[in-house]
């Protein structure tokens, strides 16, 4: 399984890391050894001072699909989920600067954490979820997938004429503001419209 990732989807996470708003999906990849349930706990790596967490709904691919069009998109997945898009931040900060790939800061061992899956069919719309993170049990980052620049169905579209689609992907669908700073001992917890999905011990 390959996870797909979307970058700057929200435009107040744009703006606070003043970011330019792109004109069509930032696409980055994690391997596969970057997931981590969240029955296990996270440990801050050594290269980075400053991981972020970035709370975002996630999508489980359930068929193969290669140039997707937008509306039969929904007929591509039947869960969504949620999960963290752990990124180091001041490794990002030094290969943006350059121009290099972001990989060594959002495709490391552990930087994927994926929750529980809920039936498509629970929500009304998908482009009308909430979900939020909680630090601590203080809330740190709050979204709904009405904010997104590109919708799931859009982004499914988009991605699918890069890269085939296959059975068990997952797409990591964009953070919401409020990303911050993880320490030890912390604890996580997501919510998809009030349910737990996600909870996360940090070391
Ligand atoms: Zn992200």
């Amino acid at each position: 399984m390959k996870i797909i990732c979307i970058g700057r989807n929200y435009v107040k996470h744009i703006e606070e890391l003043n970011n330019e708003r792109p004109d069509e999906p930032v696409i980055f990849l994690k391997p596969d050894t970057a997931v981590l349930s969240d029955k296990t706990a996270f440990v801050i790596p050594e290269f980075s001072n400053d991981i972020h967490h970035e709370v975002e709904i996630l999508v489980k691919i359930n068929k193969v699909g290669k140039y997707i069009d937008a509306k039969f998109a929904h007929k591509y997945y039947d869960q969504i989920g949620l999960g963290i898009d752990f990124t180091a931040r001041d490794l990002q900060a030094k290969l943006k600067e350059k121009g290099l790939p972001w990989e060594k800061a959002k495709a490391f061992d552990g930087s994927a954490i994926i929750g529980d899956f809920l039936p498509k069919n629970d929500f009304v719309s998908t482009e009308n979820i909430t979900f939020e993170l909680t630090k601590n049990g203080e809330s740190v980052q709050q979204g709904n997938t009405e904010h997104m620049l590109w919708k799931i169905d859009e982004i499914i579209a988009h991605v699918s004429q890069y890269f085939t689609l296959k059975t068990g992907d997952i797409i990591f669908t964009g953070t919401p503001e409020g990303v911050g700073k993880v320490s030890p001992g912390d604890v996580l917890e997501g919510f998809i419209e009030n349910k737990k999905v996600l909870r996360l011990h940090i070391k």
